[in-house]
């Protein structure tokens, strides 16, 4: 397993915008994808990693809810849909990899039922409330070049790109 770099807004957002194409079958390379994406995700340490946070363009999400003192739990989703959504919205905290320490308040239905394709190809349909709900949501955004800023004001949002753009200036 390759820990990968992760794209960010402040040098990669041409390709944090591209809508992901759905996967054609989930076979041995796809597998080493998500082995180097949950890698990834561990080390940075994040919840949630889409493809495209990677540079691939491929409707693929891991994601490993655990709280610190459970075992790991990874879950790997291909081509995600989302079936249903309740109407009831709620606002919970986000950040993101890809928009690094920057945090802020998203509205989103609190509930969602949705099919994918798991790490062995299975096709499986649940329902997500609380923090899945939130996390599959603000992955499978990703897959469609959507970033939890975006949600935002207009202001928010280039206030957090500035941040970030000058946090990565003086990183370098
Ligand atoms: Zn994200």
């Amino acid at each position: 397993m390759t820990v990968r770099r992760i794209l960010t807004v402040d040098a990669d957002l041409a390709v944090l915008k591209k809508v992901s194409a759905p996967v054609e079958s989930v076979d041995d390379d796809l597998r080493r994808l998500m082995d180097d994406m949950l890698e990834t995700m561990y080390d940075a340490p994040g919840i949630g990693l889409a493809a495209i946070q990677v540079g691939v363009a491929k409707r693929v999400i891991v994601m490993d809810l655990a709280k610190k003192d459970e075992p790991p739990a990874p879950r790997y989703f291909v081509n995600p849909e989302i079936l249903w959504t309740s109407e009831e919205t709620g606002p919970w905290e986000e950040g993101c990899l890809s928009v690094p320490d920057i945090y802020d308040d998203v509205e989103r239905p609190i509930q969602v039922r949705l099919k994918y394709l798991n790490y062995q190809g299975e096709a499986i349909e649940e329902d997500a409330d609380e923090l899945y709900a939130v996390c599959i949501q603000h992955e499978m955004d990703h897959l469609n070049g959507v970033l939890f800023i975006d949600h935002l004001s207009r202001l928010k949002r280039e206030r957090a790109v500035a941040k970030v753009k000058k946090a990565a200036r003086a990183d370098a």
